[in-house]
């Protein structure tokens, strides 16, 4: 399971880095960068997609598949 931040939709508002600080933080330009989620409760991964106001972060298995979709429900 991992996080995947569409840059283009981010708009560094910073929910995704106070859900899972372990997982998300913000680069020089203030957008999200997602790291390894190694680890990481996936259930926490999906309250970040849920949280972001502007559905910028997928989900995804370890084959790619969005497990929910951009508003964080389940697939
Ligand atoms: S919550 Fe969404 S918009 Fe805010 S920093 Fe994270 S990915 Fe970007």
């Amino acid at each position: 399971m991992r996080a995947i931040v569409d840059r283009q939709r981010c708009f560094g508002f910073g929910r995704c880095t106070e859900e899972v600080p372990e997982v998300f933080s913000q680069d020089e330009e203030g957008l999200s960068v997602a790291g390894d989620a190694a680890g990481v409760d996936p259930q926490r991964l999906v309250e970040a997609a849920r949280a972001c106001p502007r559905q910028a972060i997928r989900v995804v298995d370890g084959e790619g598949r969005d497990i929910v979709d951009l508003a964080g429900r389940p697939r």
